[in-house]
């Protein structure tokens, strides 16, 4: 048990791969989030290379945890070794699961042959075949979401290991399984609930909330709860986690940080924003259009992220230059002559355009100066335009200075421009 009286737990994700920065892991990050969620502390996540010696020093350093889940080398090739360690980490022998190793080749051997793979190639497939159906004796083997199971092995008086597959989709597909596993049950009815409040603001600066924090003390037993606050772009999340047993301290809290912040309160459940605006759009039953310049169609790109967003997006414009501002989006030459193409009264136009020529109830229009080059005493890098508009004579104008490099800059505005549509459609 931790400090805060929850079990721990600890990651181990393998790949060299992940060491070189070829790529970034993916899964470490999803575990700890399902783990936390689950309700245990989450100690360490370790990354390391596909080196036996390293695995084992990772895994014996983590063994005071009472739960560990390993991701990726569970492959058919000769440098997939995780079973196998974590097998002799248990202390526990590897056998042949005869009938994993008959539904691995079924699927290995229709992949073959759709892949018109010549016969000579077969017998090496069931080498891997082989390979990846061994199975520490006594473990649980999870069904395949590609072809490796994931499994569940203890070390006698040491964790439940969980070993799950690299790839994220398979090893987020096979989740399921390992929440319905009988070891894992058990040992999570012993977790105490997490139950977690996520509360989400914007335009709210980190130290106001400590200062309410601070305030809330006197009045809430901060000792008994966990308050995590992370600011993410525009956004700043925080975290409201009860220690065992004091859940209601804990909602308390969170309704009391709520009221006090209800201006910039965006979700007190954990409701994604973009959710939300999905949500709102709908209610509204507005259709919505963007007109781009900086933020090249980040904007429109994060609307039709989600499904179903055919239903209020009319469409986007990116507008880049001058002439694109006046010729797709109806922007008058002048007014850009007048002001400059990054400017409140160009963002307005380009609004106006995008709105008129999509047929669309509300649009944003968004025009700035993404840097690194270009900035200028009156117009600096990150200076930001950005205009909505309704149909029923609504107009929000905001020309925020956003910090950070040129990807900063196009992210936040993105997020700025989310904002102000979510406030707009739910009509605060
Ligand atoms: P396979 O049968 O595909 O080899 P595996 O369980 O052995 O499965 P790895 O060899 O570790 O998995 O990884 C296979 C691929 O999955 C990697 O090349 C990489 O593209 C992706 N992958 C693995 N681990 C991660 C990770 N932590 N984050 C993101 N991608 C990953
Ligand atoms: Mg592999």
């Amino acid at each position: 048990m931790d400090v805060t009286g929850r079990p721990r737990a600890a990651i181990v994700v393998t790949g060299s791969e992940l060491l070189t920065g070829t790529i970034s892991d993916a899964n470490g990050p999803w575990l700890a989030r399902q783990l936390s969620d689950l309700g245990f502390e989450v100690a360490h996540l370790f990354v390391v290379g596909d080196r036996p010696a390293d695995l084992t020093a990772a895994l014996e350093y983590v063994s005071g945890c009472a739960l560990v889940v390993t991701s990726g080398g569970l492959g058919p090739t000769a440098d997939d070794l995780t079973a196998e360690l974590v097998a002799r980490f248990a202390g526990a022998e590897m056998v042949l699961d005869e009938p994993m190793r008959a539904w691995i080749a079924e699927r290995v051997t229709a992949w073959a042959r759709r892949n018109k793979v010549g016969e000579e190639v077969f017998a090496a497939l069931d080498v891997g075949t082989r390979k990846q159906a061994m199975v520490p004796v006594g473990a649980v083997a999870l069904p395949p979401v590609g072809t490796a199971p994931g499994l569940v092995v203890r070390r006698p008086g040491g964790p439940l290991v969980v070993v799950l597959p690299g790839p994220p989709r398979e090893l987020q597909g096979m989740w399921p399984s390992v929440l319905d596993a009988a070891p894992v049950k058990e040992l999570l009815a012993g977790v105490p609930a997490a139950a977690a409040r996520s509360l989400r603001f914007v335009g709210l600066p980190e130290p106001r909330i400590a200062e309410t924090l601070r305030e809330l003390g006197a009045d809430h037993d901060l000792n008994a709860v966990e308050v995590t606050t992370c600011l993410r772009r525009a956004e700043l999340e925080v975290d409201v986690r009860p220690r065992p047993g004091a859940e209601h301290v804990a909602q308390a809290l969170a309704e009391a940080i709520v009221a006090r912040h209800t201006r910039e309160l965006v979700s007190a459940d954990g409701t994604s924003t973009d959710e939300l605006l999905a949500r709102a759009l709908l209610d509204r039953g507005w259709w919505v259009a963007t007109a781009e310049s900086c933020t090249g169609g980040m904007l429109a790109s994060r609307l039709v992220d989600r499904a179903g967003s055919s239903a209020y997006v009319a469409g986007g414009t990116v507008a880049y230059s001058n002439a694109a501002k006046v010729s797709q989006l109806d922007v008058p030459a002048e007014l850009i002559e007048a002001h400059g193409a990054v400017s409140p009264e160009v963002a307005r136009a380009m609004a106006d355009g995008a709105r008129a020529r999509f047929g669309a109830d509300v649009a944003v229009g968004i025009t700035g100066v993404a840097g690194p080059d270009g900035g200028t005493e009156a117009k600096p890098v990150g200076y930001v335009c950005f205009c909505l508009t309704t149909g029923d004579g609504l107009v929000v104008a905001r020309d925020p200075v956003l910090p950070g490099g040129r990807a900063d800059i196009r992210e936040r505005a993105t997020d700025v421009a989310v904002h102000l549509l979510l406030r707009a459609a739910r009509g605060s």
